[in-house]
């Protein structure tokens, strides 16, 4: 039978080559949020309470077919916000005693007010979390959030995340036509959080904006000097790889 809980392999611009793990939904995408930029679509289930949507039993049957598949980290991620699932901890803990490969986490950072999920996000090697805006109303306009946290809510969780967690922390900024002018803000928000790096992409798989340009990126990450580590799509190398299962990989990567 088909896995459809891990998918890739697939070329990821910080993490390698990235063997991807959902534990959100085998159907559609389940998220807090309804980003204007995102590749999977609208979104089709609005989730805001954590709950088990893929048993472990399931995870493990999976996890032993793929004990051999070569990758650079066990990303939790696919088609909508890891952390909505209740047993992303465990999910962690089994992933890293099977496949022995360091774990990171993608996420929307919705969750982190929760004292549940940042425990159980501290026990991944790397956590990428995601910051958009630098005010309430390009948060709205841009992450389009389902949850009722607000912005400065979840900035506050994050630089508690911060003090509390020794892995490594990235903190992820999409940059669309709607925040290009706020690169200066989003700097000063993203050097209050004291992340190991930042990450500057903009959306290049087919979604509902366009993508900024090359330039567009370089200017917008001069206002990043203060910060050490800072990387933009554009000037990251992706690894080559193949898809164990090309299908259940492109359901979560529509583009690879
Ligand atoms: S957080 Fe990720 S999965 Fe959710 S809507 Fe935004 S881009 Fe899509």
């Amino acid at each position: 039978m088909a896995n459809s809980i891990i998918y890739g392999p697939v070329p990821s611009w910080r993490l390698g080559r990235s063997l991807g793990i959902d534990l959100l939904s085998p159907t559609g995408k389940t998220c807090s949020f309804d980003c204007i930029y995102c590749q999977l679509g609208r979104t089709i289930y609005p989730e805001v309470e954590r709950r088990e949507f893929v048993s472990l039993d399931s995870l493990a049957r999976e996890l032993k077919t793929i004990e051999a598949a070569t990758a650079d980290y066990a990303t939790f991620s696919g088609m909508g916000e890891p952390s909505l699932a209740s047993n992303l901890g465990a999910a962690i803990r089994l992933v890293k005693s099977t496949l022995k490969l360091p774990v990171a986490v993608l996420t929307n950072s919705s969750l982190m007010t929760r004292d549940d999920v940042r425990c159980e996000l501290s026990l991944a090697d790397v956590v990428v979390a995601k910051v958009d805006a630098p005010s309430e109303e390009l948060f709205d306009r841009i992450n389009r959030p389902v949850i009722r946290q607000t912005l400065a809510e979840i900035l506050k969780a994050l630089r508690r995340f911060r003090e509390e967690y020794h892995g490594k922390l990235a903190i992820q900024m999409m940059f669309v036509e709607a925040n290009r002018g706020y690169a200066a803000d989003m700097a000063k928000v993203a050097e209050r959080l004291s992340p190991d790096e930042v990450q500057i992409n903009t959306p290049l798989r087919p979604c509902g904006v366009s993508p900024l340009s090359p330039e567009d990126i370089a200017a917008l990450e001069r206002e990043f000097g203060n910060l050490e580590n800072v990387f933009t799509v554009y000037r990251a190398p992706k690894p080559e790889v193949m898809p164990f299962d090309l299908a259940e990989t492109l359901r979560r990567r529509p583009r690879l």
